[in-house]
C-alpha cells in the first residue's frame, strides 16, 4: 500500500535482495511469508467479532441496520472500487464519488489506489503469474491467500493508474486510509445503533465486524468463485465464468466471463432478470444525476463474441464426428473396375461419382434390399436424388461414411469437378477442417432429379 507512484517499479537499493516470497518456505520462515497486517484485518478480527457474538445478543434492528450497511459496503466495492474507479465504466459527480470511497472504505479491503491498481493487473494479465490473485495458483489463494502470504509486488503486472492519481477523492482516501477503516467500519455502525436504538455493543460487533467478514469473503468471490464456477459464454481461453450463485453472494459481479469480455461496460449481467444490484444502482444515480457516461458495448459486439464461442463450442463436436474419407483422399477406380467388383458380389454404389462400399448395409436399408441392389454397379446418382427415392439428409451423410473411392474423370459425372469444389469452396473451420451443411453433401443434386433414365 505504497504512496508512491508506482510501488511496483524495482528501486535501485533493492533490486539485489531477494524478496522473501521468492524464496522456499520452511519450517523456520514460514511467519516470514505471512503477511500479518493482512492476517489481522481478514482473519484476526472476524474470529475476534465471532467470539464476542457469543455474548452480544443480536437484536432486530441492529440486524436491519447490518444488512443495510453490507449493501451500503459491498457497493462502495462492487459500484465504487470496481467498475467507477478501477474499470472507469461510468463517471461520478464529487459527492458520488466520495459517498463511495467512504463506504467503500468501511468494506476493509484497501484504499481504492491500492485495489484499483491490483485489479487492473488482474485484467491486463488475468491468469498469468503477474496477475496478483490468479486462480491457476488454487482457489484458495485467489480467494484470500493473496493477501495472507506476502507477495512480491515486483512480480505484481504493471498497469497505469494516472487517472487514480490525478481524483482528488482517490489520493486523498489513499492518505487517510487508517482513518476511513477506523471510521466507516467500525464507528459509522456502532454509532449509528449506539445513538438510534441503545446498542453501541451489537452494532460494533454485528453492523461492524461480522458484517465486515461477510462484506469481504463476499467481494473475494469475485476473484476466486467468478474464475472457477460458471459457463463461459464469450470466451474459454481464460479462467472467468458467469454463475447466478456468484452474481447472489458479490453484488451482481458473477457474470465474470462477460466482465472479463467487456470490462467498461457498467453491467455485468445484460438481460433484465439477472440479478445485478450494482448495476441497478449506477443506473439509478444516473437517474439521480450523481451518474453520467455509464459505458456499454453495442449489443452486436457482444453477440459477436457469444456467436465466436458458440462456434468453437461447434467446430469441437464437429471434428469428433466421422464425416467420411475427404474426396481427394479417396484411390480412384476405373469405371469398368467398379462394374468388374461388383460382378464379383462386393456391393459398390456409385453416386455423383464417389463409390461407396455398402455390402454391410444393404440388410440395413429402409427402403429395402431389392431397391438399393438395383443400383449395385452402376451410377446410381439419380436414383439417390430423386430419381427412385428423394433421400433424406441424413442418408447423404451416411452414405460419405461408406466412401471408398472416386471413378476416373469423364467417367458418368464431373466428380474431379466436384473434389476441387469440396477442397476450395467448403467452408473451413480455425483448424482447416472442412464445414460440411446440410444439404451440402458431394453426393447431393441441387435439384431432385424427377426420372429413373440415368439409372
Ligand atoms: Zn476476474
Ligand atoms: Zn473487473
Amino acid at each position: 500500500m505504497s504512496s508512491k507512484p508506482d510501488a511496483s517499479r524495482p528501486r535501485a537499493a533493492d533490486t539485489k535482495k531477494v524478496h522473501i516470497a521468492d524464496t522456499q518456505m520452511t519450517r523456520q520462515n514460514w511467519y516470514k511469508h505471512v503477511n500479518w497486517l493482512n492476517v489481522t484485518f481478514i482473519i484476526g478480527i472476524p474470529l475476534a467479532g465471532c467470539i464476542q457474538a457469543f455474548w452480544v445478543p443480536l437484536q432486530l434492528k441492529t440486524a436491519i441496520w447490518a444488512v443495510i450497511y453490507y449493501f451500503f459496503t459491498g457497493l462502495g466495492i462492487t459500484a465504487g472500487y470496481h467498475r467507477l474507479w478501477a474499470h472507469c465504466s461510468y463517471s461520478a459527480t464529487l459527492p458520488l464519488r466520495i459517498w463511495l470511497a467512504l463506504v467503500g472504505g468501511g468494506a476493509v479491503e484497501g484504499s481504492i489506489r491500492w485495489w484499483a491498481r491490483d485489479h487492473r493487473a488482474h485484467h491486463r494479465y488475468t491468469d498469468t503469474d503477474k496477475d496478483p490473485y490468479s486462480v491457476r495458483k488454487g482457489l484458495l489463494y485467489s480467494h484470500l491467500g493473496w493477501m495472507v502470504m506476502k507477495q512480491n509486488p515486483k512480480r505484481i503486472g504493471r498497469t497505469d493508474i494516472t487517472d487514480l492519481n490525478e481524483d482528488p477523492v482517490v489520493v486523498w482516501q489513499h492518505r487517510n486510509y487508517i482513518k476511513v477503516v477506523l471510521t466507516m467500519g467500525l464507528a459509522v455502525p456502532m454509532l449509528v445503533s449506539g445513538l438510534g436504538w441503545g446498542d453501541w455493543y451489537g452494532g460494533f460487533v454485528y453492523a461492524g465486524i461480522l458484517r465486515i467478514f461477510f462484506v469481504q469473503q463476499a467481494t473475494f468471490c469475485v476473484n476466486s468463485l467468478a474464475h472457477w464456477l460458471g459457463d463461459q459464454p464469450f470466451d474459454d481461453r481464460n479462467s472467468p465464468r458467469d454463475h447466478i450463485i456468484t452474481a447472489l453472494v458479490t453484488l451482481g459481479e458473477g457474470y465474470h466471463n462477460f466482465h472479463h469480455e467487456f470490462p467498461s461496460d457498467y453491467r455485468n449481467a445484460i438481460e433484465w432478470h439477472q440479478y445485478d444490484p450494482t448495476k441497478w444502482t449506477i443506473w439509478t444515480c444516473k437517474q439521480l444525476g450523481l451518474a453520467y457516461d455509464l459505458k456499454q458495448f453495442r449489443s452486436n459486439e457482444i453477440e459477436k463474441g457469444r456467436v465466436q464461442q458458440l462456434q468453437k463450442k461447434i467446430d469441437q463436436k464437429r471434428a469428433k464426428l466421422d464425416w467420411g474419407t475427404p474426396l481427394d483422399q479417396l484411390p480412384v477406380m476405373e469405371w469398368d473396375d467398379y462394374v468388374e467388383q461388383t460382378k464379383n458380389g462386393r456391393g459398390l454404389i456409385s453416386i455423383a461419382g464417389v463409390v461407396h462400399d455398402v455390402t454391410d448395409f444393404i440388410k440395413d436399408h429402409p427402403g429395402g434390399k431389392a431397391m438399393i441392389k438395383s443400383g449395385l454397379g452402376k451410377d446410381a446418382t439419380a436414383m439417390f436424388n430423386g430419381g427412385v427415392y428423394y433421400h433424406s439428409n441424413g442418408a447423404h451423410n451416411l452414405l460419405s461414411t461408406m466412401r471408398v473411392g472416386v471413378i476416373r474423370g469423364g467417367g458418368e459425372v464431373e466428380i474431379w469437378k466436384r473434389a476441387q469444389k469440396e477442397n476450395s469452396e467448403y467452408v473451413r473451420d480455425e483448424t482447416g477442417q472442412r464445414i460440411i451443411r446440410a444439404g451440402q453433401q458431394v453426393t447431393k443434386m441441387p435439384e431432385p432429379i424427377p426420372t429413373a433414365d440415368a439409372a
